[in-house]
């Protein structure tokens, strides 16, 4: 892995361009409501300000479509990454164009500007080598510390490294060093731990990991597929029907390989009319009307007993409708058991983050990942065209 750090490049004093990842949830009033991804570049800012650099930083927010959409503006961001580094931060309300060029030629170093929501111009999104050329224009380096979107081919992600000096900065290095390590020479056991909802949104980081750990630990809705795939008789639990023949597969493949794979051996449900309790069942007969929403706590209980003889573990997607109290206790265990110190643990995925956030536990684990679906994709071994141009 030969990635091109931003501590190689002089950047003393240089206009630096630096694409982050502020896409915050917002609350109603459009104020960030999480600010976790700007705390996470929050290292690589402090860098270029000791440096001395002239900080230009640049992120898109939501879902614009090519549009200005006043709610999606970085106002508020700007205001708590300085509230956040107690610094003044410059704001423009466009990314290219003659007020950001001016604004960056008043910077002086160790100044920070940010500029305006990039998915406000279309041609983000479709890396176009115009647009990408004007926001080149505004520097002298370019700084990648965005992995959670690495793995999009955009012009602040991608195209932009085709007109400056590329590396990455300290968020990207760590995560790409951290989830490069369990790729190449993870501590064994290895032990991945699956679930949330959908068996599709999985099939390439299973196909993946299988040839890499130890055990596959399966929950959530996902689980449900491959127990239906054994036979067992799921009720009105969510299945996907088109992937039991993938599951059948994959189950054959990996005893195949020796890879030890794990289904609920109970589960908890509910019925459709919600006058019933919940209840635990084991796996093989949730009765018609009635819903696997969680692992049982037999399985949870078993789960953490093997995660925490593991060495290293691997974890995306709940066990369960967490969301919901009465279904959140299999999620809760696994993210305790990951907590344990002596096992390197790794987590990505939104859900996965929030439940870890949800117990206080995202400081326990040895990392979690800022990236969801960049994460996935490069443990799938895909390369990421945001990495890709930091490569030397
Ligand atoms: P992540 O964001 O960590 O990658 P996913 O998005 O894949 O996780 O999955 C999270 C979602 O899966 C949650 O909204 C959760 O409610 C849902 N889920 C988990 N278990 C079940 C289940 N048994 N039935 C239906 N949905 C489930
Ligand atoms: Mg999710």
């Amino acid at each position: 892995m030969d990635l091109k750090t931003m501590r190689s490049l002089d950047i003393k004093g240089k206009k630096v361009l630096v694409r982050v990842d502020f896409n915050v949830p917002l609350d109603d009033d459009g104020r960030v409501a999480d600010d976790t991804r700007i705390k996470a570049t929050l290292p690589t800012i402090k860098y270029l300000v000791d440096q001395g650099a002239r900080v230009i930083l640049m992120s898109h927010l939501g879902r614009p479509k090519g549009k200005v959409v006043e709610k999606l503006r970085l106002d508020d961001v700007a205001r708590r990454l300085g509230e956040l580094l107690g610094r003044e931060i410059k704001k423009v309300d466009d990314c290219i164009g003659s007020e950001a060029a001016k604004a960056v030629e008043g910077l002086k170093q160790g100044e920070i500007l940010l500029l305006e929501n990039l998915r406000f111009h279309p041609e983000e999104e479709k890396n176009e080598s115009g647009f990408a050329k004007e926001l080149a224009s505004l520097a002298e380096v370019y700084i990648n510390d965005a992995f959670g979107t690495a793995h999009r081919a955009h012009a602040s992600t991608a195209g932009v490294a085709n007109y400056l000096p590329a590396a990455a900065g300290l968020l990207m290095e760590k995560e790409i060093k951290v989830l490069g390590s369990i790729l190449s020479d993870p501590d064994h056991p290895f032990l991945a731990v699956l679930g949330g909802a959908k068996v599709s949104d999985k099939i390439g980081v299973l196909n993946s990991l299988v040839g890499k750990v130890d055990a596959i630990l399966l929950g959530g809705g996902m689980a449900n597929t491959f127990l239906k795939a054994k036979g067992s008789e799921l009720g009105d639990s969510l299945v996907d029907d088109d992937n039991l023949d993938f599951a059948r597969k994959f189950l054959d493949m990996a005893a195949e390989r020796g890879v030890r794979v794990e289904l609920p051996v109970d589960l908890v449900t509910a019925s459709s009319g919600d006058q019933d309790p919940v209840q635990v069942v084991d796996s093989g007969s949730v009765p018609s009307g009635w819903r696997a929403l969680d692992i049982g706590p037999r399985t949870a209980d078993l789960y953490s007993q093997l995660i925490k003889k593991a060495k290293t573990a691997f974890w995306n997607g709940p066990m369960g409708v967490f969301e919901e109290e009465q279904f959140a206790h299999g999620s809760e265990m696994v993210a305790r058991a990951l907590s344990e110190p002596g096992l390197t643990s790794i987590v990505g995925g939104g859900d996965s983050l929030a439940v870890l956030e949800k117990y206080g536990l995202a400081g326990q684990v040895t990392h979690a990942s800022t990236g969801g679906g960049a994460s996935l994709e490069f443990l799938e071994g895909r390369e990421l065209p945001g990495v890709a141009v930091l490569m030397k």
